[in-house]
């Protein structure tokens, strides 16, 4: 898979130890998702006076929208610790089972990817989840026997990317569920300002507006884009990230005012010229730019969806007449329309 700079996705080049450090801390510090932190911060209030764990979490939206960095924060609102894993690192129902009897009263689990635990690890986590039960299995054969052990109390915080991904057994068990939109160019400009402080870069208003518009909705994007447009601003201007320097810096990267890259366009140009604008299958239009069809579906085409460039059909994947004015091309449904 290529990185882009773009990519919701963490990339070896987003320093954990950036990462960290740009994290925000408390409902209080997060931007944006307001709906949720509403919720959340009853939600929260309410599990602190009843002396109780908070009812199970799941998170779900497109990568880079602050889900991990939600469960740290419900875990500091609480006062609890957290324990961070993803769906794919516990392989058997065993690792799950050490990391259940090793949480501390009230504790956050986190898991990432959650839709891509195993079946048999998914089963574990029913009684754990309902009851505060591990259930083992000892033994084999006709003399095994089954044990029932308690567990503390805990809550389980769940992300992925679309919850229709999760089974409904597991999906039922959790009592919130939220989904994280993408963010306003106004909540990403504020995110980025706080960046910037926190790095250390001098940026005016009008450089933060212009890295926000090319950011795709998405925090993990703005960042990666400011430490780009910070070095561009060391070498090729006076350290301060104006206007003009954002806007040569993202010309520099190949993004558009969109925050669309080479590979969109492509992928957009394919979708009109080659598929005489679809509908086409996931698996073809993937295939067109060298990507897998999960992180095409999930990564880069809801930005495109929520730009009004692509449509999901039963049939397939279809442009809308917008492409075609980003394209400065004709229109399907008029050809004879000249749109330059
Ligand atoms: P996800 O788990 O959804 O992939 P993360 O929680 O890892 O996303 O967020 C990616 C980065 O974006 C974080 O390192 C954080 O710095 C930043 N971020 C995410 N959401 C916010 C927010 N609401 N306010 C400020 N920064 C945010």
């Amino acid at each position: 898979m290529q990185e882009r700079i773009v990519s919701a996705l963490h990339q070896s080049e987003d320093d954990p130890q950036i990462e960290i450090g740009l994290r925000p801390r408390s409902l209080q510090e997060y931007v944006g998702q307001e709906k949720i932190k509403e919720k959340l911060k009853i939600y929260i209030q309410a599990a602190l006076e009843r002396k109780e764990a908070l009812d199970h979490v799941l998170l779900y939206g497109p990568p880079g929208l602050g889900k991990t960095t939600l469960a740290h924060i419900i875990a500091w609102e609480l006062g609890v610790s957290i324990r961070i894993t993803a769906g794919p690192a516990i392989e058997r129902p065993g690792d799950l089972a050490a990391i259940l009897t090793n949480l501390g009263h009230g504790d956050v689990l986190f898991i990432d990817e959650i839709h891509r635990l195993s079946h048999s690890v998914e089963e574990i986590l029913y009684p754990a989840m309902e009851d505060n039960a591990l259930d083992i299995i000892i033994g084999k054969g006709p003399g095994a026997r089954s044990l029932r052990l308690d567990l503390p109390p805990f809550t389980l915080i769940g992300a992925t990317v679309r919850a229709g991904l999760l089974t409904s057994p597991l999906r039922d068990r959790f009592g919130v569920v939220e989904r994280l939109d993408f963010y306003s160019p106004a909540e990403l400009k504020q995110i980025i300002l706080r960046s910037a402080n926190i790095l250390n870069v001098k940026i005016e208003n009008e450089g933060s507006e212009n890295i926000a518009r090319a950011s795709r909705g998405t925090p993990r994007v703005a960042n990666r884009l400011l430490k780009r447009v910070r070095d561009y601003a060391q070498v090729k201007a006076d350290n301060v990230i104006t206007g003009v320097v954002a806007d040569a810096a993202l010309q520099m990267l190949q993004l558009d005012q969109k925050g669309l890259d080479e590979i969109d366009r492509r992928l957009l140009t394919a979708l009109v010229e080659k598929f005489d604008g679809g509908p086409v299958g996931l698996d073809t239009l993937a295939a067109c730019i060298s990507e897998e069809p999960e992180t095409l579906e999930d990564v880069y085409e809801p930005y495109l969806m929520q730009l009004g460039l692509l449509k999901r059909t039963a049939r397939g994947r279809m442009a809308t007449s917008e492409v075609y004015t980003y394209l400065n091309l004709k229109t399907k449904a008029d050809p004879q329309q000249k749109l330059w």
